[in-house]
């Protein structure tokens, strides 16, 4: 095993502060150096007399505080802080003014010097106090500066939108990922009421949503519960998102932040598991367990509200000779047919799904026995009416036999309607098929 041991630190010497001073004055610039001095050597002074003469000091890139007399034989005032701040934009910068030069001094201040020292008025103390109090300022804001860098970087490469609002609903950010999602351009957005980006009909609720949010306690919620969410595109066009909101303090009033999300792409693939885990793929029409849930939930009002229903079992008469005489093919072929025909003698509120094989069912919502036998009938007529022309010339025909139940307040599941349904099918084809029975009709097992 290797040995660690630690080096003696040695002690920290005081760092030495390189002062850089621009005064054109000489009587004033040896009124700061004589202060700086007095300080037991933890000041190194550079004195120039012109601009000209400290940028290249500047690009040097050893100078910590920068001493500056505004008025200079080469440069006056304001522009003098900005071809130094050009030049070296984090070193920390204090103006020397003369005594009743106060307001060009906070000026000055407002134009990114840290500090100033108003000549003649200062002790030597106060001179270092203002050279440190400079640098630390300057470390504050640089490290302001990064932050805001680091923040701007995370809204650039944000996949979610991140919008910003004032009070009276304003846009004051909009990051790229908004520019995309919206088609507007950050600069073209920002001062705009936020309503631009909600749909007109959404406007006035999202309205009322928006005041709830700032009057309410919590800074940050989820919007996921709202029934309905969406953002409007430049182009005037909806779509889906899904949106979080923050509330923080700004210094001119609370600002909320939206972060949002476009969801269209998983509405879609939503959509589409929807689909398969509903529909039968041969016919396109719903399959067993969609039909049978819908069925379940017309049971449950039902219960409620007593509103009837029935349910129809269908299946095809001697569908095993249709497959042997024209082939497997044309039997599937002869299924979607009849499945299209069908679901055209329906309603829209009437739901057709197969349950199997040649097998159907018919979920007629507020219809009793009476209404059912008619729509069964309808359905009968059309099936066998069905011509489906196979590739060898020849015709395909089918008939179809049919079992109806209405539902009653005393099922307690569906597989009880289902039952005799199925047990009013088995009668129909029993006594000849092409024909249509009502559970009403079958004497009770
Ligand atoms: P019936 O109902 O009138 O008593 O006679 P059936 O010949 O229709 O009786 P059964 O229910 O016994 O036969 C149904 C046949 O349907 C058996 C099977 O080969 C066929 N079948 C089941 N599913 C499909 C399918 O998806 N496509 C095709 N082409 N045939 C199918
Ligand atoms: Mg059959
Ligand atoms: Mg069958």
């Amino acid at each position: 095993m290797t040995g660690h041991f630690k080096m003696p630190t040695p002690a920290q010497p005081i760092p030495i502060i390189n002062v850089l001073l621009v005064e054109d004055q000489p009587g004033d610039a040896d009124l700061v150096t004589r202060a700086l001095r007095s300080r037991r050597g933890r000041f190194k002074v550079a004195s120039v007399d012109r601009l000209a003469a400290a940028l290249p000091v500047l690009e040097a890139g050893t100078v910590d505080v920068i001493l500056l007399d505004l008025t200079l034989p080469d440069s006056q005032g304001f522009a003098t802080i900005t071809a130094i701040r050009d030049a070296a934009p984090t070193v920390p910068l204090i103006v020397l003014t003369g005594l009743s030069d106060n307001e060009l001094a906070m000026a000055a201040v407002q134009a990114g010097a840290q500090d100033f020292l108003v000549k003649g008025e200062f002790e030597d103390a106060m001179i270092e106090r203002a050279i440190r109090h400079a640098i630390a300022r300057g470390h504050l804001e640089e490290r302001l500066r990064r932050s805001e860098a680091r923040l701007k970087n995370v809204l650039d490469l944000a996949h979610d939108a991140v919008v910003s609002v004032d009070a009276d609903q304003r846009i004051v950010l909009f990051n790229p990922a908004a520019e995309r999602m919206f088609g507007y351009q950050s600069d073209e957005i920002l001062g705009e009421p936020m309503s631009v980006l909600i749909p007109d009909r959404l406007r006035s609720v999202h309205t009322d949503h928006f005041n709830g949010f700032l009057r309410h306690a919590v800074v940050s919620r989820d919007m996921a519960d709202r029934p309905e969410v969406n953002g409007r595109h430049r182009d005037g066009t909806g779509f889906p998102i899904e949106v979080s909101l923050s509330r923080s303090e700004g210094p001119d009033g609370p600002i909320v932040t939206a972060m949002i999300r476009g969801i269209t792409e998983r509405k879609r693939a939503e959509a589409r598991l929807v689909l398969l885990a509903t529909t039968d793929p041969l016919t396109g029409i719903a399959n067993r367990r969609h039909l049978l849930d819908l069925a379940e939930r017309e049971l449950a009002r039902l219960w409620r509200y007593g509103t009837p229903f029935s349910l129809i079992m269908m299946d095809v008469d001697h569908f095993k000779r249709i497959n042997d005489t024209h082939g497997h093919a044309m039997g599937d072929e002869a299924l979607r047919r009849l499945a299209a025909v069908c679901a055209e003698t329906l309603r829209q509120s009437d739901l057709l799904g197969r349950m199997g094989g040649e097998e159907f069912a018919i979920l007629l919502p507020e219809a009793g026995e009476v209404e059912a036998m008619a729509v069964a009938e309808r359905v009968r007529l059309r099936a066998s009416r069905l011509r489906v022309a196979s590739g060898d010339g020849a015709e395909l025909r089918l008939t179809v036999s049919l079992g109806i139940a209405e539902c009653r307040r005393d099922d307690l599941r569906i597989e009880q309607p289902l039952a005799r349904a199925d047990l009013a099918l088995y009668q129909a084809k029993a006594s000849g098929r092409d024909r249509v029975v009502p559970a009403s009709a079958v004497a009770p097992a």
